[in-house]
C-alpha cells in the first residue's frame, strides 16, 4: 500500500499520517476511542484480540458497534475500514488471571487486581504495530488510562511513550500511540462520547458495550449492561452518575 500524500479527507487512500489503527475490544473505552479516531482520521481500521478471555461478549459486540458507528455519521461510515481479529492463545496459557480463568475477582499481592494480564498491552501494541506496518497505519489508538485505572503498569503514559519509542526503532519508521482517555475520568469519557456523537453515541455505549468483569450481558441499568457489583461496573456507574448530575 502506498501513501497518497496529495489526497484530501474522505478518500480511500489518505496519507499515512491520516490513517489510524484502533485497538478495539468492544468495551466502553475502546468504543469512545474508535469514535474519536473516526472524527479525526481519514481512514480508520480496527484490531481486536482473542486471547481466551473467559467472557467473549465483548468480542461478539465488536461488529455490532462498528456497524452502528458507521451508520451514525456519513463521514464515519466512509472512514471506517477493515477489522482484524488476531488469535492470541499464548496469552491465556501464560497468565493466571480472573479474565482468562474461572476465578473470582480480587486484589492480589502488590495491589494489582487479579484481572491483570501481565504485559497484555505491550503484546497488543506490538501486534498492532506489526499489522499497521504492513497496512501503512502508523498511528495506533488505545483506551489506556491513568486516571481511573486499576494500577495496571502497562496503561501508564510513561509505558506508552517508551513503547512508541521502541516500536519506532524496531520498525524503523515513526509509530505514534494516541491515548485520548489517558487523563480523563470515567465521567469525562462519557462527556467526550457526548461531544463526539451526542446521544446517539452515549445511547449506543449504554445499549451495546460491555465492560463487566463477570461478562454479564443481560442485566440492564441506566448506565449500561453488567452485574452492577464488580469493580468495572461500579466504576462505570459512578462515572455515568457524575456525568449525568453535572449535566442536569
Ligand atoms: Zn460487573
Amino acid at each position: 500500500m502506498t501513501d497518497r500524500e496529495d489526497r484530501s479527507d474522505d478518500v480511500p487512500f489518505p496519507a499515512s499520517g491520516q490513517r489510524a489503527l484502533v485497538l478495539f475490544s468492544g468495551g466502553q473505552d475502546s468504543t469512545v476511542c474508535l469514535a474519536w479516531a473516526l472524527d479525526r482520521f481519514a481512514a480508520v481500521e480496527t484490531i481486536g484480540f482473542d486471547y481466551g478471555q473467559r467472557h467473549r461478549v465483548e468480542l461478539d459486540q465488536r461488529p455490532v458497534i462498528r456497524e452502528a458507528l458507521a451508520l451514525m455519521k456519513p463521514e464515519w461510515g466512509r472512514r471506517l475500514g477493515a477489522d482484524h481479529v488476531l488469535p492470541l492463545p499464548t496469552l491465556a496459557s501464560i497468565s493466571e488471571t480472573s479474565l482468562t480463568r474461572d476465578m473470582a475477582f480480587e486484589v492480589a499481592e502488590g495491589g494489582l487486581p487479579n484481572t491483570f494480564v501481565p504485559g497484555r498491552n505491550l503484546l497488543f501494541l506490538t501486534y498492532a504495530a506489526a499489522l499497521g506496518w504492513r497496512r501503512g497505519l502508523r498511528t495506533l489508538v488505545g483506551g489506556m488510562c491513568e486516571t481511573d485505572y486499576s494500577g495496571y503498569p502497562d496503561c501508564r503514559q510513561a509505558t506508552m511513550t517508551a513503547m512508541a519509542g521502541a516500536l519506532s526503532l524496531g520498525l524503523d519508521r515513526p509509530v505514534t500511540i494516541e491515548t485520548p482517555l489517558m487523563w480523563l475520568t470515567k465521567a469525562d469519557t462519557w462527556r467526550l462520547a457526548d461531544s463526539l456523537g451526542d446521544t446517539a453515541l452515549t445511547d449506543l455505549i449504554v445499549a451495546e458495550t460491555v465492560t463487566c468483569y463477570e461478562g454479564e450481558m443481560y442485566q440492564r441499568h441506566p448506565w449500561g449492561r453488567g452485574c452492577g457489583q464488580c469493580p468495572a461496573c461500579v466504576l462505570r456507574r459512578k462515572g455515568w452518575e457524575e456525568w449525568r448530575s453535572a449535566r442536569s
